[in-house]
């Protein structure tokens, strides 16, 4: 009851605003597995205590730790933005939408702007798409994604840290239960669409014991998963001023540990990463779970001219 209550307070105190936007398509850096990506909204309301987006708010002057959560800007004219760049994207790029917000947060359901987008990709053929999301509300624009995945290589990415729903709650105080996002895998799935879990972040000391990996592993696969992988938590200047005070008032005997660890670098060390990475593959293996979206399925473009969706340069 108490965690239900503080959750509508914090849902009073959002603000929803419009904002311009140059561009939607946006280049990552080198070595990244995507080379272009989409956020249809600065901000989000799910509020993750570890959420490594919250630098985001800080480009736009808003430095109040909380501001990520209650002030969500829904960026203007995104249908027309991406008509606008998409012929100048390469077919064989790969684009991943929210990387830095979630596209089925709330605000999705007033302003629907990750609806906007999807219409456009409908337009299109042979892109490699990949969305990433924890919310439910995913279910409403299944038959949406069906059509964009028969004429573009789509793969959809729930992340679920936990089967736990107090856990979460803790963690995530926002966002949907992990049944709930199981049951969209499993809507998903039955719908023909591929998806995958993710446990991102993996939280030392707090998700990333074998077993609690393989809990949710199992439950993916239950639920229809095709592919898991994940990697641990990386904790940028901005998060950390969330998540230390968070650990410090609710897993105190953590928070030491972690402001010791993370004060050096926003990195974990090679020897954790390599040890957390071993224990992700064993995992995957015992559940038959890929460690990726299958890249290329040449068979969704039967018939088609191959030559036309992938030009040569
Ligand atoms: S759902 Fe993603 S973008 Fe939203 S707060 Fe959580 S980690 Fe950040």
């Amino acid at each position: 009851m108490a965690a239900h209550s503080d959750l509508l307070a914090a849902k009073r105190r959002v603000q929803y605003l419009e904002i311009a936007a140059r561009s939607i398509l946006n280049r990552t850096r080198p070595h990244m597995p995507f080379q272009w990506t989409i956020n249809p909204y600065r901000g989000c309301e799910f509020g993750c205590q570890y959420c490594y987006a919250r630098y985001t708010h800080e480009f736009l002057g808003l430095e109040d730790s909380r501001a990520f959560e209650e002030r969500i800007f829904a960026k203007a004219n995104v249908a027309a933005l991406l008509r606008r760049d998409l012929p100048g994207v390469d077919r064989r790029d790969a684009i991943a939408i929210g990387t830095a917000t979630d596209p089925y947060q709330p605000a999705e359901r007033r302003y629907g702007r990750t609806r906007a987008i999807l219409e456009v990709f409908l337009q299109d053929k042979g892109r490699r798409l990949s969305l990433t999301t924890k919310s439910d509300l995913i279910l409403r624009d299944i038959p949406l994604l069906r059509e964009v995945a028969r004429r573009n290589v789509l793969s959809v990415n729930i992340t679920i840290t936990t089967v736990h729903s107090r856990l979460a709650r803790l963690l995530e105080p926002g966002a949907p239960r992990p049944d709930l996002r199981l049951a969209a895998v499993r809507a998903l799935a039955d719908a023909g669409i591929r998806v995958g879990v993710f446990p991102n972040p993996i939280l030392p000391l707090i998700t990333d014991r074998e077993n609690s990996l393989d809990r949710l592993a199992r439950a993916a696969r239950r639920a229809g998963a095709s592919y898991f992988g994940g990697g641990p938590l990386f904790l940028m200047p901005a998060a950390q001023k969330v998540f230390f005070p968070f650990l410090e008032e609710r897993l105190p005997r953590l928070a030491e540990a972690y402001r010791r660890q993370y004060a050096r670098s926003a990195y974990l060390g090679p020897a954790y990463r390599k040890d957390l990475g071993e224990r992700v593959r064993r995992v995957r293996e015992r559940c038959g779970l890929d460690p990726a979206p299958l890249e290329y399925q040449p068979e969704l473009w039967e018939g088609e001219e191959q030559g036309t969706l992938f030009p040569l340069h």
